[in-house]
């Protein structure tokens, strides 16, 4: 087996996720090459003819301790010798209690039950579900709507996908969607010259102040993706925005749903973002991370409240009759508790941020590239937004796929990236070395060299 006789197998019978198919059609002039991964360890893929590819990205975020983990691998080879899956309607098994108790006590105060699904975007659906259903269960019908912030990202099912606000995924399905409220975002980009990240999103938050003084009544929740809007473009904000956030939903009876899908387990600095502004949501979605990056398992933690109102007879009708056919997943939960053991025998955070400072010295030089326009780093995320016009801040039209230029070039030299339109970014997992950080660094700049030039 090589590459091409895999791709080859492949385009005739696979449809691949956010991909225009026929930009991996051989024919076509700007053709984009499949990559067929043979095997992958620690950062590094590697195909079927040999070539290595140092995983920049954590594979959609997923990643957190490497690739072939010996620790996660172990786990679920053990797993896999006791117990695979099994319902969770009516049965249990110890590894979903024991990952259930953990999370419990690793998030947030407060957040005292868990819910489980099978990926983010179901995490996403169930934590709207109940809050929808919380209200109606006290009485509160009137409550249907949600509040989300501009430029965010939650997910692609319906649900998930109306609450979020990138365009290129929603608009062609918006006659399906739900209405929503789009407040507008906090993102730090938009600053003035001169001003701090905090005051522009205290500035920022009288948008959702007046929001919530004029809908409450008729909204069941807010929604944001805590510090950071991954898919919106690495777009970042301060912790003072979550913090003001959490005491107006408080002061108008309005669920907070904190989507840390992206951001959890380590990623923005704090095992988890919200932590940062010292807060507890009424929801948390956790996924991605979650397992290590090796299986599809997701979470939604909430309170004992959340949980007492749906407490009841079963003939009044008012439990939460979602499900889906592997909640729970014992391999899922099992690797999930891998993943936390590695954080309690490590001091995975420390190790994050010396990894984060060296991010940053290796990716100052970029923010004086005359098409740079912000190099902006939030934890384990580092982001470099590429401009047209430096001075006005001048984004490139989006037809010209200059990103698409940086994720060519990064692959024929060994390094994944996989930017977000006009925005390159780093979100590699934590075991990357020194030495791995320059050689990403140093790709990354060459690519934007290239895909600058016209
Ligand atoms: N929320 C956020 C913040 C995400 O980044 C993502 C995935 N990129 C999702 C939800 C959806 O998760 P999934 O792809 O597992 O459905």
């Amino acid at each position: 087996m090589n590459n091409s006789s895999l791709v080859a197998r492949d385009l005739a019978v696979l449809w691949h996720p956010c991909t225009q198919m026929k930009d991996h059609d051989p024919r076509e002039l700007e053709n984009l090459p499949m990559i067929p991964v043979k095997s992958a360890r620690g950062v590094w893929l590697e195909d079927f003819d040999g070539n290595r590819y140092l995983d920049a990205i954590s594979s959609w975020w997923v990643n957190l301790f490497g690739h072939a983990n010996p620790t996660i691998n172990q786990a679920l080879k053990d797993q896999l010798d006791t117990l695979e899956h099994v319902l969770l309607g009516g049965f249990t098994h110890e590894t979903a209690v024991l990952l259930a108790e953990q999370l419990v006590a690793v998030t947030p105060p407060g957040l005292d039950k868990c819910f489980y699904a099978d990926n983010g975007s179901s995490a996403v659906e169930i934590a709207l579900k109940m809050s929808f259903h919380f209200w109606l269960n006290q009485g509160q019908p009137k409550k249907t709507r949600f509040i989300t912030l501009e430029n965010s990202y939650h997910g692609e099912t319906l649900g998930a996908l109306a609450v979020g606000d990138t365009p290129l995924y929603k608009k062609t399905y918006a006659p399906l969607l739900m209405e929503v409220i789009t407040v507008p975002s906090p993102d730090c980009y938009y600053r003035e010259p001169g001003e701090s990240w905090e005051a522009y999103c205290i500035r920022r938050f009288a948008d959702m102040e007046n929001t919530l003084a004029r809908h409450a009544d008729s909204v069941c929740a807010v929604i944001v993706e805590p510090l950071v809007q991954c898919a919106g473009g690495m777009r970042m904000y301060h912790p003072v925005y979550l913090e003001m956030l959490r005491e107006a939903c408080t002061r108008y009876g309005v669920h907070l749903i904190a989507d840390e899908i992206a951001v959890g387990f380590g990623r923005t600095g704090s095992l988890f973002a919200c932590e940062q502004a010292a807060i507890s949501p009424d929801f948390m979605c956790l996924s991605k991370g979650l397992t290590g990056g090796y299986l599809p398992l997701s979470a939604v933690l909430t309170t004992e409240t959340v949980y007492r109102a749906f407490y009841d007879d079963y003939r009044n009708l008012t439990g939460f009759l979602h499900s889906h056919s592997y909640t729970g997943n014992a391999l899922g939960c099992r690797a999930a508790l891998a993943t936390l053991d590695l954080f309690r025998q490590q001091d995975v955070l420390a190790g994050n941020r010396r990894l984060a400072a060296s991010m940053a010295n290796a990716a100052a030089g970029f923010a004086d590239h005359p098409h740079v326009g912000e190099v902006r780093q939030t934890g384990m995320i580092l982001a470099i937004e590429l401009v047209k016009d430096k001075p006005a801040r001048e984004a490139f039209p989006w037809r010209e796929r200059r990103g698409l230029k940086v994720y060519r070039h990064a692959l024929s030299q060994g390094v994944l990236l996989r930017p977000l339109g006009n925005v390159v970014y780093f979100m590699p997992p934590y075991v990357i070395t020194e030495q791995e950080i320059a050689l990403m660094i140093e790709v990354a700049w060459q690519g934007i060299q290239y895909a600058v030039r016209d």
